[in-house]
């Protein structure tokens, strides 16, 4: 999913009008990208005239220090060790499961590329 890097974006608004899905919103003269309406046509990073508009890999380092304080904020609700313990038992099931969607999906994606590729939905 492409973000918006608040620092750059000079507030042009040409992404705005390139956008196919509405998904870019202007708030205080910074451009923000609504994740939920982006279909990743990649438009906006093509026409960025500051290259304010990164790709998702570059989130990386955020997302893993929002899962670090995700982690982090729920161990303040346990009580004791025990609960501790027990909690990041279940928050390393739910992300394992989050990695074997994903690797599951990436397999479909791999098996099934050009019977998707050619379909018109
Ligand atoms: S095109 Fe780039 S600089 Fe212009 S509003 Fe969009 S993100 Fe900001
Ligand atoms: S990738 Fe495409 S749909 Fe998503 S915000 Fe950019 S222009 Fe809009």
């Amino acid at each position: 999913m492409p973000w918006i890097d608040k620092e750059k974006c000079a507030g042009c608004g040409i992404c705005l009008d390139i956008c196919p899905a509405g998904a870019i919103q202007m708030h205080e003269q910074v451009a923000a990208i609504d994740d939920n309406m982006c279909v990743r046509c990649g438009k906006c990073h093509d026409v960025c005239p500051v290259e304010a508009v990164r790709h998702d890999g570059e989130r990386l380092p955020m997302m893993l220090r929002d899962n670090r304080d995700y982690v982090i904020r729920l161990l303040g609700y346990c009580d004791g060790e025990d609960e501790r313990e027990k909690l990041l038992e279940r928050l390393t099931r739910h992300f394992r499961l989050q990695q074997k969607t994903a690797q599951i999906t990436i397999d479909w994606i791999a098996s099934e590329k050009n019977a998707l590729a050619e379909t018109a939905l």
